[in-house]
Order: structure tokens, then sequence, then C-alpha cells
């Protein structure tokens, strides 16, 4: 059965995976949704015996049903091999009371790998399925884990071109040095003054301006996005919520069929979407919890019906949530106002001219699956640091939110339904926010002190993806007005 994508604007309709993977963002500003969200067609006890890759392949085929398996498998091998530093991709780690998905065992040591690793494989293979002939240029706007993973994936990809666009002061050491060493002759990475929502907006924006579009077809150039908003970054993301609920019947940790909930440390709301997608399809799952920190525009959503951004940017130690406008919220309102466009595209105008919307009481009864939560800076390092003395094991500072939520909700409800907790990040690509939570002010020590002290602390290896940029050479210094991107890309791109 093929399912086909559209709009949530209403602007269009019909289009394959393969079409929709391409375009990245519908032309009317809106995102692709699939016209149904299909169930599992193998059973758990099935699941509970597969790998990874297995696992992924039962899934998205469900989704992308315009790939051939001899494709989807293709492209499934060569994102999830030995750029992963554990054979189970992402394992499962119980500690202090719930179970921590690890989904940063990838190159660049965030979750983003987990879909990022595989998009460029299905963005070449929609491009052949679709006998494009343009260059791809892939533009995306970072909060300062996607940029660099997106840039891994896609360096040196025959075909392609990516621009990179992050906030400049607003992600950590670690991550910045992180792209700025990126090799690859079609890697470009642009420090803008701004924050990130200004990124995504300005990139929402050149995806939108016509004329620019036709400037870049005369090239030979065409536009797609690496970020979540693009389907093929959402779809991969379903597979690891499916992953880890059979594993925990396969250690024993569950029956089938009992219900686990899913806590998610949210940002651009695309991970969560994810986990929600995957009780769409069948998952046994009870609450989806969704946790911010200090920008906790989505905690006062959940709370109140009303989206406000209208409110001050923090900067914050889990600097990938540092967010305002989470892009993909506008596929769960589409699905709540039962697939209206319409409806949906009212509202997200309103948050365009007016920075807020309200949805109605029935579209807050849809959502009755998702409860929101926050955490302070004070509450996640005091997280970090009672995990760590209670159980020896290091989480990140976004893990440490989604952890500190998670345990305020458990007090609040009486809740003792298992839950997985989606560990975004490695510690050590926060390592000084990390240790600090640990071990108090650091001063301003070296980074790679820290790393190292770090490395004392939990016992954990460095990884590579931290050693390679010890002493890597920074190989881009760009920057840019938040008003001057389309001009960035176009000096880029030689236009
Ligand atoms: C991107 C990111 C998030 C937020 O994920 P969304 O899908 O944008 O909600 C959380 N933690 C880390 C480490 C990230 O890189």
């Amino acid at each position: 059965m093929s399912i086909s994508y559209q709009s949530t604007r209403g602007g269009e309709s019909g289009l394959t995976a393969s079409q929709a993977i391409l375009k990245g963002l519908a032309d009317d500003g809106g995102l692709f949704m699939p016209d149904r969200i299909p169930s599992l067609d193998v059973s758990i006890e099935e699941l509970a015996g597969m790998s990874y890759q297995e696992t992924a392949y039962q899934v998205m085929k469900l989704f992308l049903t315009d790939f051939t398996e001899e494709e989807l498998r293709y492209c499934i091998d060569h994102a999830y091999d030995s750029k992963f530093d554990t054979e189970e991709i992402a394992p499962l780690v119980k500690a202090d009371g719930a179970y921590y998905l690890e989904l940063f065992h990838g190159n660049t040591i965030a979750f983003k790998d987990m879909a990022l690793s595989i998009l460029p494989y299905l963005m070449t293979t929609s491009a052949r399925k679709n006998h494009i002939e343009n260059e791809i240029v892939i533009l995306t706007a970072t909060s300062g884990d996607t940029g660099k993973a997106a840039m891994a994936g896609f360096a040196d990809v025959p075909g392609t071109r990516i621009i990179v666009f992050y906030p400049k002061g607003g992600v950590s050491r670690i991550q910045e040095l992180q792209m700025v060493t990126q090799k690859g002759d079609n890697t470009a990475v642009v420090a803008i003054h701004g924050n990130f929502d200004d990124a995504q907006t300005g990139v929402k924006q050149i995806f939108g301006d016509k004329a620019f579009g036709e400037r870049l077809a005369a090239k030979g150039f065409q536009l797609s996005s690496a970020n979540s908003i693009n389907i093929g970054r959402l779809v991969p993301q379903v597979v690891y919520y499916v992953y880890a609920y059979a594993k925990l019947v396969e250690n024993g940790e569950i029956q089938n069929g009992d219900v686990i909930n899913i806590t998610v440390p949210t940002g651009n709301f695309g991970n969560i979407l994810a986990a929600y997608l995957a009780k769409q399809m069948g998952l046994p799952v009870k609450t989806l919890i969704c946790a911010s920190n200090d920008n906790k525009v989505l905690y006062d959503f959940f709370q109140t019906g009303t989206y406000d951004r209208k409110r001050e940017f923090i900067l914050t130690s889990s600097p990938s949530m540092d967010i305002l406008i989470s892009s993909n919220l506008e596929r769960l309102i589409y699905l709540s106002a039962g697939c209206d466009a319409g409806v949906n595209r009212e509202m997200m105008e309103e948050l365009s001219k007016n920075g807020a919307y309200q949805i109605t009481g029935e579209m807050k009864a849809f959502m009755k699956d998702f409860t929101g939560g926050y955490a302070t800076e004070a509450e996640n390092a005091a997280e970090i640091k009672k995990v760590y003395e209670d159980t020896g094991y290091v989480i990140d500072t976004h893990t440490g939110v989604a952890s500190a939520v998670y345990r305020a909700y458990k007090e609040r409800t009486g809740d003792q339904t298992p839950t997985v907790i989606a560990s975004t990040a490695s510690p050590y690509k926060f390592s000084h926010s990390v240790l600090e939570a640990i071990q108090g002010s650091l001063g301003d020590r070296d980074e790679f002190a820290v790393v190292d002290e770090l490395n004392r602390v939990s016992g954990v290896t460095v990884p590579n993806a931290v050693e390679e940029i010890r002493h890597a050479e920074i190989r881009h210094n760009r920057e840019c007005g938040r008003d001057n991107m389309e001009d960035t890309v176009a000096e880029i791109l030689g236009l």
C-alpha cells in the first residue's frame, strides 16, 4: 500500500516519499506528512530478535513506499555500519530507575547521527529515482548538533553541497570546533549574528524565495534540507523507539504488550514526534513526556493550549534545546486538527504575524498522550550530579534535562510505568557543563583538560569525535548578519 505525502498547509499533495525527501520543505512553507500513519506489520516477538538494521528496514519500508527493498536496504546498510562504535547502534542502559536509550554512538556523538547517517543515502537515492541532474544544496540551520552531523554525512558526497548556519556564541566549544574543522570540499559553515530561531527562520525564507530558486536553478542547483523538517529525518528516528521496546521485551525487562513511557529532551520537536509516530504505528506507549530547558515554550503550550514565542531567548547549558519556534510541532497541530491544512495554516500565520496562537479544546484533547515539564539550569546540574553519585553513570546536559523532568513527573504522578529516556548526546560534547555539574565551578580551564578530567571521572573512553578535534586545523571562519544569509549562500555557490 503506497503512501503519499502532502503539505501541512495544503498547498501540495500527492508526492512520493522520495519527492518529499528531495524537497525538504513544501513550497507553501508547510511540512510534508504521510497521508496516513502505517501500522507495524511484524509482531513484537519477531522484532525482539532483530538487529538495528533489520528493525530499520521493517519500520522505514512502511513510510518510504516508493523505495525498492534493494534501495532501502542499501541505504540502511551503508548508514548503520562501523561509523557507530557499537553493533547495537542504540544501546539501552538501565540506571537510577529508568532506561537511557543512548543515541550518541555515531560519528558526531549526538542523536542527530541516527537520522543524518542515512539521509545522504536517502537523498542521493531519491535524486536518482527522480532523474535529478541538478546539484543538491543542503541548507541547514543548527542549534549545534545537526550541522556537524549533516556535514559528516554529506561531506564529499557527489552531487551535493552543504551549507550550515549556526548561532555564534550559542553552541558549546566542542560543538563549534567540530563544525569549523569540518573537511570536505562541498561543505561550508557560517556563524550568524543571531540565535537558532533567526537561523531557522532565515533558512525557511530562502526556501520560500522563488526568485532566488530560479537564480539557483539557472546555475544547476536546487535546495533541500537536512533539518528535522525533512521527512527523511523523521522516519529514521521512529526506528529506535521500536527497537528499544523490542529490546526491553527481549531482555525480559517488560512483557510484550506492557506499556512504557518515553521522555525526550526537546527542541525542534522532531525526536518526540518520532516517538509519537511509533505509538501511532502500534507500539505500546502510554505517556510522552516532553522535557524543556528554561526556554519552556512547549511546557507552557501543553499546560495552556497557547503557543507563545514572545519571550526572552535564554542561552543554557543544553544549547541544542535553545529554541522558541519548534518547527515539528506543526505536524502535531496538523494531526490534531484532523489533518485540516486550513486550520493549521491559520495558526502558523498567527505565529509568524503575532508570535502566538491558541489551539481549540478538541485539539488539546487530541494531545492527551503528551505531558510537558521543564528543568532549570540548577535542576539540570543537580540531576547530572545525582545520577552520577547514585550510579556512576554520566549523562550530558540535554539528557540531564529529560532525566530531571522525568524524576519530577514520577514524584508528582506516582506513575511507575517503565520509562525510556532518550539520551541525546555524549557527555563529552558538553564536557565543561557536565563536569561543572559534578565538581562545581571549573573557572576557565582549557576545554581538553576538562575532557581528560571527565574521562577520569566517568571511566568512559574519550570518543574519536573529540580526539580528532584536539589538534585539527580550523577550516571555516565565515560569519554573517541574520539578514545576509541569502547573499552568503549566493557567494558560497558563486551565483
Ligand atoms: C537536537 C537535539 C535535541 C532536540 O531534539 P529535537 O528533535 O530538535 O526536539 C536534544 N538534544 C540534543 C543533544 C540535540 O542535539
